[in-house]
């Protein structure tokens, strides 16, 4: 009887699989391993609101593995050392993994080969899994990977994406010992909001996303309050929802939505690239700029804390503690603000993120992080976001700020955005603190040291 394993990483799907998909056409039995993987967490990775949503994933995979006559093989250890231990249980000669950008990805990878050949069992690579487009599969002339998005955006559409694979009908698996799961109730530490994860779940959302939620999103997709983005991007971090099916998808609609949403699919796999590329750049700046940030551990502080005192900020910083999640453009406010007005070290907020982020992500979030600190792909590195002015446009009735800030529900409109005009005494009822720093000494800060 011929056996290959399939080792799950950033891949927790049965629908459009290629991994899966090959392994049980081309095997009579399959072993879908996970395995909790050490590394992952001396790495720092494993984050109790990732830890809680891929718990979700790994229930639901298992559930329709054996909806399928199968079931979800788990181990813990190294990964590499458990996937050995299966492929000689059971004399399997193939194994079957996505491929990835991460420096981790890439030597899990590597390591895979080397002991596997030992066995006399091949390794598979499979691209294009995590990703809708592989890293790679476009480059400029003369370069290894796009360092702008314009033109890699132009190559990525004309390169078309892969057409999604079959759900698999049936899954054999040989008789392998496994460890039970972990459940989500066991994981502590999560956000009080955390959303629930798992293969059905997104293709629930997905469904209704696609129903009642792209069709406005070209116009939507900025308004902080309204919040109608996606948020399938966990789904999209653990692969539990396919990158190269969602743009398939969306395309059929045919709508500006559509077209917005698609390019943003399209950045993720531009930042894949970049990383997969650049494994360094996951620490180091990609474009160093002789950046010598300043930091005051109250500052930063104040800022995880979701109290810098423009609220605009806070609220996004109250919104990730308190969902796991938050809107892209409180990313890119928060963001611009530690960098930019605080300037501190881009490394420190994104370490705070991916403490908290369900959605956090070695690719997306260094190297969105490094656009906003002005280290890594924008073209306009010193821009500086004005978190009034983007209040005011991206919130202007303030509904995002009072939703976050309780201290400021009661304050009138044209005050919610700029509280430090309120009278004393109304100022002082509020207990919302005052402006860290002004706006112009940040630039300032920032200026002198970049001399931008
Ligand atoms: P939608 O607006 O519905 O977009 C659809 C999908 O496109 C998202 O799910 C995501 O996969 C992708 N996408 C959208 N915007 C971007 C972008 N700027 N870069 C890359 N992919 C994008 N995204 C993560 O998935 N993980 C992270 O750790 C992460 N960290 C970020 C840190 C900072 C400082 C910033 C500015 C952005 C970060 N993003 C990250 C990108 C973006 O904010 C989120 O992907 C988005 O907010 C998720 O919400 P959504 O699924 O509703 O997105």
């Amino acid at each position: 009887m011929s056996v290959s394993v399939v080792l799950f990483t950033a891949d927790l799907r049965l629908h459009d699989n290629p991994v899966l998909h090959a392994a049980v056409r081309e095997a009579e039995q399959v072993v879908p391993l996970f395995v909790y993987d050490d590394g992952v967490r001396a790495a720092g990775f494993d984050a109790p609101n990732r830890r809680a949503f891929l718990a979700d994933c790994l229930a639901d995979l298992d559930a329709g593995l054996r909806a399928r006559g199968g079931r979800l093989v788990v181990r813990s250890g190294d990964a590499v050392a458990q996937a050995c231990a299966v492929v000689a249980a059971t004399g399997a000669h193939q194994l079957h993994v996505a491929g990835g950008p991460s420096r981790y990805a890439v030597r899990r990878e590597a390591a895979l080969r080397d002991a596997l050949a030992g066995a006399g069992c091949a390794l598979t690579v499979h691209d294009a899994v995590v990703t809708a487009l592989a890293p790679g599969a476009v480059t400029p002339a003369g370069a290894d990977h796009y360092a702008v998005f314009t033109p890699y955006f132009r190559r990525w559409t004309e390169a078309g994406v892969r057409e999604a694979v079959p759900l698999p009908r049936r899954v054999r698996v040989p008789e392998v010992g496994s460890e039970p799961l972990r459940p989500r109730t066991e994981v502590t530490g999560t956000s009080p909001g955390l959303a629930g994860g798992g293969e059905t779940r997104g293709r629930e959302r997905l469904r209704a996303w696609l129903a009642s939620g792209l069709d406005g999103y070209a116009q939507g997709h900025d308004d902080l309050a309204a919040d109608t983005t996606s948020r399938l991007s966990p789904f999209l971090h653990f692969g539990a929802l396919s990158a190269a099916e969602l743009v398939h998808l969306a395309r059929r609609e045919d709508s500006p939505g559509a077209e917005a949403f698609v390019r943003q699919l399209a950045w993720r796999d531009f930042h894949h690239q970049v990383l997969a590329a650049r494994p360094g750049a996951a620490d180091a700046d990609y474009r160093a700029r002789g950046d010598r940030w300043r930091h005051d551990e109250n500052e930063v502080e104040a800022w995880r804390a979701g109290r810098t005192g423009y609220p605009v900020v806070d609220a996004a910083m109250r919104q990730l503690a308190h969902e796991g999640w938050m809107h892209n453009r409180g990313r890119m406010l928060a963001a611009s603000f530690l960098t930019k007005t605080l300037y501190a070290d881009w490394r420190l907020g994104a370490r705070h993120f991916l403490d908290l982020l369900v959605d956090g992500d070695i690719a997306n979030n260094q190297l969105n992080w490094q656009w906003m600190a002005g280290t890594g792909n924008d073209t306009r590195p010193n821009r500086i976001l004005n978190p009034v002015n983007q209040g005011k446009r991206l919130d202007p009735r303030g509904t995002y700020v009072r939703r976050w800030v309780p201290e400021l529900a009661g304050v009138a409109d044209r005050f919610v955005h700029e509280p430090w005009k309120l009278p004393a005494a109304d100022r002082a009822a509020t207990g919302y603190p005052p402006p860290l720093v002004e706006l112009g000494e940040g630039r300032a800060r920032f200026e002198r040291a970049r001399g931008g």
